[in-house]
């Protein structure tokens, strides 16, 4: 606390990240970064637009990201107009409370999902409720389908995995015609089905995705959202009141390049999710209870081990892994699938630990 701080700046309670360790080469399963590095073609157009001089550096970028949003709507088969691009889909997420999920009426997300959504909401006072998930950690349809001031689900969901039907999901953006319903597809290309075949049905759906996951960009920072023109003009009116310039060349480029190679991102993700089933039953053999997964993580529990005891031991054999300290999960570890070599070192120091 300082005397000096606003208000807000008291109040919030900040999104903590999972650790980036200091050293070169940990096992790293705690940030679901992909395992696997970007397309060759994103080196090269990182290369080119750099040049020998850097000379394109000393001006800004386009800040409107357009060469790139024109590549993602032909990708998906949409109009440039239909997309925002922005730093990170978190940066996306955080103009999406400000410019359509502040309302009289709460927002709803569930009690177990991305944990910068309430921090989100605290930042810029967007009331919500959070809605518990079952048991099982599955979405119960249900509570979605009320007048909310907005909805927000991760799908799949973080850091659960679940993931929910696209029918679900429309049902979810009938039952909610007068507010917005945002989907953050995050791992979606890791399993679960897209909501973008609807952005031109509904004028209420927004659809964030990122490039940090599936194409091996978390270092690049963006992330996009799809929807109606006029949800995209919001968040158009508050990106230039804030930054107009949120991605920078470098970046614009890279992502570019990203979606210019379909190949490389498609192969990239059925090499996760093979590996994911492989994880998933080599940790079944010893003893934990795996959640379904549609994503590039396992959210698991061991019967008898305590997870934070069990996260420690692992992080002194530099192997890193997800625990949060929070209600209801406070027994289980969130573990990205890493690559083949770093899932069997896992499963070989787990063995030693647990026997
Ligand atoms: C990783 C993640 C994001 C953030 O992605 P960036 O584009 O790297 O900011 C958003 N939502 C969920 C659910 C995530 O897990």
């Amino acid at each position: 606390m300082c005397r000096y701080w606003s208000d807000v700046v008291q109040r919030l309670v900040p999104y903590i990240p999972g650790e980036q360790p200091a050293r070169a080469d940990p096992i790293k399963l705690n940030t679901n970064e992909n395992p696997y590095p970007p397309s060759p073609r994103v080196i090269a157009a990182v290369a080119r637009e750099l040049g020998q001089l850097g000379e394109s550096l000393r001006r800004y970028p386009d800040p409107l990201a357009r060469r790139l949003r024109e590549t993602v709507a032909a990708h998906h088969g949409l109009k440039p107009e239909q997309i925002f691009a922005g730093n990170g889909s978190d940066e996306v997420l955080a103009h999406t409370f400000r410019a359509l999920l502040k309302h009289e009426k709460p927002l709803r997300f569930p009690d177990i999902t991305y944990s910068f959504y309430p921090t989100y909401a605290l930042l810029y006072d967007v009331c919500y409720e959070a809605i518990p998930l079952a048991d099982d950690f599955s979405i119960r349809l249900e509570d979605y389908l009320g007048d909310a001031g907005g909805v927000l689900l991760a799908n799949p969901n973080a850091p659960t995995g679940r993931a929910l039907s696209l029918a679900d999901i429309e049902q979810i953006v009938t039952a909610n015609p007068s507010s917005v319903v945002v989907i953050d597809e995050a791992y979606v290309d890791f399993g679960a089905q897209s909501a973008l075949s609807l952005i031109d049905h509904y004028p209420n759906l927004l659809v964030v995705q990122t490039t940090s996951k599936a194409r091996s960009l978390a270092g690049m920072r963006v992330g996009f959202a799809f929807g109606h023109v006029l949800l995209i003009e919001a968040l158009n009116r508050v990106k230039d009141s804030f930054n107009s310039y949120p991605l920078d060349r470098l970046a614009q480029v890279a992502a570019q390049a990203a979606y210019e190679d379909d190949d490389h991102f498609l192969s990239n993700c059925q090499h996760v999710i093979t590996s994911r089933e492989r994880l998933r039953q080599a940790l079944e053999r010893q003893g934990f209870d795996v959640v379904p997964s549609a994503a590039n993580f396992l959210f698991v529990r061991h019967a008898s081990f305590h997870a934070e005891a069990l996260a420690k031991r692992l992080k002194d054999r530099d192997i890193f892994v997800r625990h949060f300290k929070l209600p209801r999960i406070d027994r289980h570890l969130r573990i990205t699938v890493g690559t083949d070599d770093e899932c069997d070192a896992l499963i070989a120091a787990l063995r030693e630990i647990l026997d």
